[in-house]
């Protein structure tokens, strides 16, 4: 459920017009739904409320400020993965209790700020990095809190790009690896081993992949539990996936919860109280966010018409990225007009500049306004200044007001950065 609607045939964002905005803010811009935020963590989190458990939103899908200060207010943790996310998490003023640190490429640097905060957990992908985490938190004086991220290699069943739990991806440690590396980690001084940890992909339609990868986790679990090391956190990662389109409905959280809460149930793990972490970028941002934009152009081709957008793909990346598939959305809705197959492109020279291909749209006529839908998650984030285009602003919306929660840049400070050979001081 989320909080863009139709009201007198004008597209709102809980009781505010985009159209408003857009006459506010200029075009393009991203638009995100508090409410719908609020509301998705909240169904997230009560369908976890029956274990111990710690919701770590996937900072990377959406690490607005903005964004990330409601989550916090209504009880969330991060899952971080880099430096720059760790500075906005501490920002908004969480907790280093709440915070997770996921990546293959954790930087000597960045492990040091980690340890420095005293976060939760580190989910350390390889034998190096977990010899790096013991060597740095000794020189720090410090024990680093450790989960080994375990590759469960199982077929997510999603797009290549965001698979990430199968052998042949670079996530993890190999799961026939994984005995041997908690035997070793348990011998090192400065290491607190604390937890398992998977991942296995991103925008998972199906229940069974989360299932197959538990129950080979557990299988891990238990065996560390005969050898004597007991482990505080099974981290479950994200990846739950979202309705990008009519009709094709991923599982809801309660579900995505009782399956995985069921499998759980008589382990010893679930019976010592162990500590859930979920990590959900995706279901938490995806659909509380859109991206607006105005037609610059209507053009009839010889086949069909192509509505070009004051948004590219520098500004929404999924449709090139993944071949995603976006609903386009009137902000303005008019009865009555003929529907006709439509390429929404942008402005950029390349033909992966795209919104959609052959969508049946009504008439637009340039100066209308489109909105995107499905763009809180994997949007701004992944946006780009390629073609020397500032990137857009965004906005939040609560009840009946807005805020602009990320200016739009300017061409000034594209060019900031640059100088001419030898000419920089
Ligand atoms: C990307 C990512 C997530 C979030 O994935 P979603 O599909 O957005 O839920 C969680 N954990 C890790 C380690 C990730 O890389």
């Amino acid at each position: 459920m989320d909080h863009f609607v139709y009201r007198d045939n004008q597209l709102y964002c809980e009781r505010v017009p985009l159209e408003q905005i857009a006459r506010a803010v200029g075009t393009p811009f991203y638009c995100y739904s508090e409410q719908t935020l609020q509301h998705h963590f909240a169904v997230f989190r009560d369908a976890f409320a029956a274990a111990p458990h710690l919701i770590c939103y996937s900072v990377k899908a959406n690490s607005n400020l903005a964004v990330l200060d409601t989550l916090l207010q209504q009880g969330a943790g991060f899952d971080i993965v880099s430096a720059g996310e760790l500075a906005r998490v501490q920002r908004v003023g969480c907790p280093p209790e709440r915070i997770v640190f996921s990546g293959v490429g954790k930087t000597s640097q960045e492990i040091r700020s980690a340890l420095e905060y005293g976060i939760l957990l580190f989910n350390v992908e390889s034998v190096g990095e977990l010899h790096r985490l013991n060597t740095l938190a000794g020189l720090l004086g410090r024990r680093a809190p450790v989960a080994l991220r375990i590759n469960p290699d199982v077929d997510p069943q999603t797009h290549p790009h965001i698979s990430t739990g199968l052998r042949r991806n670079k996530f993890g440690i190999p799961y026939n690896q994984a005995l041997a590396l908690y035997r070793e980690a348990a011998t090192l001084p400065h290491v607190e081993l604390l937890g398992l940890d998977c991942h296995i992909g991103s925008q998972l339609t199906a229940l069974e992949p989360f299932v197959d990868a538990l129950r080979r986790v557990l299988l891990l679990l238990n065996s560390l539990e005969r050898e004597g090391i007991p482990l505080r956190y099974l981290d479950l990662g994200g990846g739950l996936g979202i309705p990008y389109e009519e009709g094709r409905l991923p599982p809801h959280p309660r579900l995505y919860a009782s399956a995985l809460l069921a499998e759980l149930a008589h382990s010893p793990f679930a019976q010592r109280q162990g500590t859930l972490i979920l990590e959900p970028g995706r279901v938490i941002a995806g659909n509380a966010g859109v991206l607006v934009a105005r037609v610059e152009y209507s053009k009839e081709g010889e086949e069909k018409r192509f509505l070009i957008l004051d948004a590219g793909m520098n500004d929404l990346l999924r449709p090139a990225l993944y071949n995603a598939h976006h609903a386009i959305l009137p902000v303005a809705r008019r009865f009555g007009r003929e529907e006709r197959a439509t390429d929404v492109v942008g402005p950029i020279c390349e033909s992966g500049d795209f919104f959609a291909h052959d969508r049946l749209l009504p008439t637009f006529q340039e100066g209308d306004l489109l909105a995107v839908r499905s763009a809180g998650a994997y949007g701004f984030v992944m946006s780009s200044n390629y073609n020397t285009r500032p990137r857009v602003a965004e906005v939040m919306v609560r009840g009946d007001r807005f805020a602009v929660v990320r200016r739009r840049e300017s061409i000034e400070q594209l060019l900031e950065n640059e100088s001419l050979f030898g000419a920089s001081t």
